[in-house]
């Protein structure tokens, strides 16, 4: 039997409205991803409790390049042989900057820095297990 299941546990919701998942701190409101726990990372705080939270699906791009090599290991495979794919870092409202794979179809020539982009959750690659899923960043027309 096959599913499809996100390659990394967790660290983003499915279906419809695809949202990340980061971590509110309760003391001081500060957002981080991916989630965290132990203690804040605002110097200024002293919480250690945070609270799940979806983070917004939609972001601005603050830079991006393009993925010619193939990473080092660890890595996820994505194709074989290794397809070069565009990297967003996108700057949600919540002023963090998160990093992502660009939508199937879409190059380094389809975005320029100040772009809104949208998430979405596509397949990264499929084994005997099914199929694995992954966040990217796709931009809004
Ligand atoms: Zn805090």
């Amino acid at each position: 039997m096959t599913a499809t299941t996100p390659a990394i546990e967790g660290w983003f919701t499915t279906g419809e409205a695809p949202a990340l998942i980061g971590s509110r701190c309760t003391t001081c409101s500060t957002v981080f991803f991916p989630r965290t726990e132990g203690f804040c990372r605002n110097p200024a705080c002293h919480g250690e409790e945070f609270s799940d939270t979806e983070l917004s699906r939609r972001g601005r791009v603050w830079s991006y390049t393009d993925a010619q090599y193939q990473p080092p290991a660890p890595y996820i495979p994505a194709g074989d042989p290794y397809v070069p794919f565009a990297l967003a870092a996108v700057e949600l409202p919540e002023g963090i900057v998160v990093l992502g794979q660009v939508a199937d179809g879409f190059t380094v020539n389809d975005i320029k820095v100040g772009d809104e982009m949208e998430l979405v959750v596509e397949t990264l690659f499929v084994d005997e297990t099914g199929e694995r899923t992954i966040w990217r960043w796709r931009p809004v027309r």
